[in-house]
C-alpha cells in the first residue's frame, strides 16, 4: 500500500514471528485486533514517494572513517542524521489527561521524565551506530519541554501536523530543527488513519514555517493493549492493568531513534523500507523481573512485570534497536 505524503507508517505493533513462536498465548491476544497489517511490518513505501526503493542497494563505502558503514543490514541514503549533542525532544499533551487510567498528570511526569533521561542511556548509545558524512548521532537527548492541547478531536495525519505547527505558530514550543516533536494523545482519541489497526506510532518531517521540524505520533496504548502494549502492567504501572505510560515509552523510543537515525526519510533503512526500530519491533531481547527489590513500582512487582533498561532511577520495557556495527543486530546496549 502506498502511504501518503511520504511517511513512514510506523508498524510499532506486531509481534514478530519469532516473538510469536517464542510466546505463542502473547500471540493469540494479538489476533483479537483486527489488524490487517499483523503479520507483516515490511511496508517499503513511503520513504521516497513515487520511487520505489531498490531491492538490492550497493554497497558505500564510508567517506569519513566509519561514520557512514555498511555491510551491517541496513543501508545509508545519503541523507542527514540528527547529530545534536544533545537533540532537543518535545512533547504536546493532546487530549485529556486530567482524567483516571494511565491518562493522568502521573503518566505526563513520567514520561517527561523517560525523554529527560533516555539520553546516554544503554540503548540510546546504540543509534550511535549512525551517521552521515558529517558525523555521528549523539546518543544524548535532552526533553526540551511540552504544552498542552486539551482538544479530545480525533486527528488526521494532518491533523497531528496541525497541532504541531499550531504549538509552534503560538510559540508554546521552540521551532527547532535539531528537535523532535511528540504529539501524545490520550486514549480516548483515535488517529483515524489507523492508531491501534494499522500502527501504535509513526514519525514523519514537514517543513514549518521554513524549518524542517521532525514529529511523531504515539497514541495512549491503554486504547488497545493486546496491540500496543507488551504487558498490561509494566514497571512503572501505578495500578494493575494500566500499563498506558510503559506502553507508550516503548513506542517513542521506538520512534524517537527512528527519527534521529532516519529525520527526513533519506538516510537509514534497509531493503525492505524498514528502519533501524522497525527491525526490532516488539522484540525485547533479554529481561528482567520485577521483584522486591526492583525500582519498580508496587503494581510492576506485584505483576512481577518484565523490564529491560533501566535509566533515571527508573525500569523500562523498550524494544531494541539495530545496532549497526558488527554485521548488525537487534541490542539493548552496544
Ligand atoms: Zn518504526
Amino acid at each position: 500500500m502506498k502511504l501518503p505524503q511520504g511517511k513512514i507508517k510506523v508498524v510499532s505493533l506486531f509481534l514478530f514471528l519469532i516473538l510469536a513462536v517464542n510466546f505463542m498465548a502473547a500471540q493469540e491476544l494479538r489476533q483479537h485486533v483486527d489488524n490487517p497489517g499483523q503479520t507483516a511490518d515490511t511496508a517499503p513505501t513511503g520513504h521516497v514517494p513515487g520511487v520505489p526503493p531498490a531491492t538490492i542497494e550497493p554497497a558505500k563505502p564510508g567517506p569519513i572513517g566509519e561514520t557512514v558503514v555498511t555491510g551491517n543490514g541496513i543501508n545509508y541514503h545519503n541523507g542527514p542524521v540528527m547529530r545534536g549533542n544533545p537533540v532537543n525532544a518535545y512533547i504536546v499533551w493532546y487530549g485529556n489527561w486530567s482524567s483516571t487510567g494511565s491518562n493522568t498528570a502521573a503518566t505526563k511526569s513520567l514520561i517527561e521524565h523517560f525523554l529527560g533521561t533516555i539520553g546516554g542511556s544503554n540503548i540510546e548509545k546504540v543509534n550511535t551506530t549512525y551517521g552521515d558524512t558529517i558525523g555521528n548521532v549523539s546518543g544524548n537527548v535532552r526533553f526540551g519541554g511540552s504544552t498542552i492541547n486539551t482538544s479530545t478531536a480525533n486527528l488526521s495525519d494532518s491533523g497531528v501536523q496541525s497541532v504541531v505547527a499550531n504549538a509552534l505558530n503560538a510559540g508554546a514550543l521552540p521551532r527547532d530543527s535539531n528537535g523532535v516533536y511528540f504529539v501524545l494523545t490520550s486514549s480516548g482519541v483515535s488517529e483515524t488513519s489507523g492508531f491501534c489497526t494499522q500502527y501504535c506510532g509513526w514519525h514523519t518531517h514537514a517543513t514549518l514555517g521554513g524549518v524542517d521540524i521532525k514529529y511523531s505520533f504515539v497514541g495512549n496504548p491503554d486504547r488497545c493493549p493486546s496491540g500496543c502494549e507488551i504487558q498490561t502492567t509494566g514497571p512503572n504501572s501505578p495500578a494493575t492493568g494500566i500499563g498506558g505510560a510503559d506502553g507508550m515509552a516503548n513506542v517513542m523510543s521506538h520512534e524517537l531513534e527512528e527519527a534521529i537515525s532516519d529525520p527526513d526519510l533519506n538516510a537509514w533503512f534497509d531493503s525492505s523500507g524498514q528502519e533501524n526500530a522497525d527491525k526490532c519491533n516488539f522484540n525485547f531481547g533479554a529481561t528482567s523481573t520485577c521483584t522486591s527489590t526492583s525500582i519498580c513500582s508496587a503494581a510492576g512487582k506485584a505483576a512481577a512485570a518484565k523490564f529491560n533498561q533501566t535509566f533515571g532511577n527508573n525500569d523500562w520495557m523498550l524494544q531494541q534497536n539495530w545496532r549497526n556495527s558488527g554485521g548488525g543486530a537487534c541490542a539493548q546496549h552496544l
